[in-house]
């Protein structure tokens, strides 16, 4: 029996016991140790969660603006309060080095504190209809919105959808991965104790096919906020079809990094690692593709293996520079991707192996590794890696650039690198991606819009754009 913590759903405001008695183990990715024990939710589970949501959805509704923004004050501020303990959870839960989670915290407290600051700023409209008519809008929660999490920044984007609904005046069932369930109940636990009524946000762990599916269809669930992979993004797209409820999918990315001839070489070098690097490259933004002006194309590449020989991997806890993969079918996965890579005839100018240091062979831990000689066409071009691999297309003038950023199913980000304005701002506009970064890859944070074009999703995260898509407008007019 092991002596690991056990953790358990949260339904109205208190620790509730898996229903069927079940409970399954959580990993530690850097030694594949028993780091928790998770309830495995069901269909009963996720109905008494929902209930309960939808009991207290009018009141929480019917809170004033500046109330519910008091709430959410405090949950940043016990965040910030808790850094490292739910740092340290994150790091044992998810493999990511103890400062990347301690950055995912002070996110996470950020995105309470910009929603809490926005909601009682939010100002409908009239509607000009003449000297017999007052015409207005309201912006009115939803209900009960459902959100499913992924397993890579479990606590950040925990935050990125429960802060803009709560602030909204909509109550919560929330389903974190099965392999990162921890931080999420810890920050329903911490929300509770920060004033949030219970019931207001719940949390049923368990594994997608079962509690996920349970969620989503669920007929009292009035909107659903899914950040995950496209092929269950779609299942959840056609459940919520099936009963016409709103839905934001926040899926995958190909992200173009794009690098001119007249970059400054040394910072677009160290962004492109950073950019495959950080948690692994298991982030839906990374920059997985980088393009390259083929007058540079020599110079970038030996920056690049200069660079990823000094990306220090280990443990999370010993916070080096990349963590193991949080998942040992994603290590399998990403290491079917490297096979891929020579099978398709391009070759590694660094990596492509599992480490070989002995301290590291219990864990899931691959080297960054940079893949030369790959064309646009290429699977390993095409398809989401979700790892530290780093596709390097070279080109030859700016229209190619542009064509080959946009030659994916997929639209989340691009980088562009130049000293050059104007290229800057034209390439901008023509990329087909819902976000882009000039001269410093995810730039950005909790205030600028998050998503994607194409496949990559639908709707925005963070914010004002975020806020709004927990909102619905009604548009009341009278006769005078
Ligand atoms: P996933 O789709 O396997 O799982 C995501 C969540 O959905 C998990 O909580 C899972 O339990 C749940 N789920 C699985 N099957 C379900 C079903 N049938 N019904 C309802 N829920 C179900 O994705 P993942 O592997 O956890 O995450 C990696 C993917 O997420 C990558 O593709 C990545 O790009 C994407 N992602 C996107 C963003 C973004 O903001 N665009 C952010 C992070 C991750």
């Amino acid at each position: 029996m092991s002596d690991a913590p056990v953790i358990h759903h949260f339904i109205h405001g208190a620790a509730v016991e898996s229903s069927s008695g079940d409970y399954f183990d959580s990993l530690d990715p850097a030694t594949g140790s028993v780091v928790a024990r998770v309830a495995a939710g069901n269909a009963q589970d996720v109905d008494a969660a929902v209930h309960d949501a939808r009991s207290a959805a009018g009141s929480w509704a019917d809170v004033t603006p500046v109330q519910r923004a008091h709430v959410l004050f405090r949950i940043a501020a016990a965040l910030r309060a808790e850094a490292e303990p739910l740092a340290l959870a994150e790091t044992l839960d998810n493999g990511k080095p103890l400062s990347q989670a301690r950055s995912d915290v002070e996110s996470s407290a950020r995105y309470f504190e910009y929603y809490a600051g926005a909601v009682d700023k939010l100002q409908a409209e009239t509607i000009p209809m003449g000297p017999d008519y007052l015409s207005y809008t309201r912006f009115e929660p939803y209900g009960v919105t459902a959100q499913v999490i992924p397993w890579n920044a479990p606590l950040q984007q925990a935050a990125r959808g429960f802060a803009p609904a709560l602030a909204a005046g909509n109550t919560i069932v929330a389903k974190p991965a099965e392999d990162t369930s921890l931080t999420c109940v810890r920050l329903a636990e911490i929300a509770s104790r920060c004033g949030l009524p219970d019931g207001v946000l719940n949390v049923v762990t368990g594994l997608g096919e079962v509690t996920g599916d349970a969620l989503v269809r669920h007929p009292e669930v009035d909107k659903i906020a899914f950040t995950g992979s496209l092929p269950t993004g779609q299942l959840v797209m056609k459940a919520a079809a099936d009963r016409v409820v709103p839905v934001t999918l926040e899926l995958g990315g190909k992200s173009p990094n794009i690098v001119f001839a007249d970059a400054d070489l040394d910072s677009a070098a160290a962004g492109a690692i950073r950019a495959i690097t950080l948690n692994a490259g298991q982030i839906c933004s990374a920059g997985s593709r980088l393009l390259v002006h083929r007058s540079v194309h020599d110079e970038v590449v030996q920056r690049l293996v200069a660079l990823s020989a000094r990306v220090t991997v280990g443990p999370g806890v010993r916070d080096p520079d990349m963590g193991p993969l949080t998942t040992e079918d994603q290590w399998r996965r990403v290491r079917g991707y490297l096979d891929l890579a020579l099978e398709e005839g391009t070759s590694f100018a660094s990596g492509g192996k599992v480490p070989t240091d002995s301290a590291l062979r219990g864990g899931w831990f691959v080297e960054p590794t940079i893949v030369v000689g790959v064309a646009s066409q290429m699977r390993i071009a095409q398809e989401e890696i979700f790892g530290p691999v780093l596709c390097v297309i070279p080109f030859d003038d700016d229209a190619e650039a542009v064509q080959i950023a946009n030659d994916t199913d997929f639209g989340l980000v691009a980088g562009i690198w130049t000293t050059s304005l104007s290229r800057a701002h034209r390439v901008a506009a023509q990329i087909k991606a819902g976000q882009v970064f000039v001269n410093e890859y995810f730039a950005g944070g909790v205030e600028t819009p998050f998503g994607g074009y194409k496949r990559s999703g639908i709707g925005r995260e963070k914010g004002l754009e975020g806020l709004r898509q927990y909102l619905q407008v009604k548009s009341v007019t009278v006769r005078i």
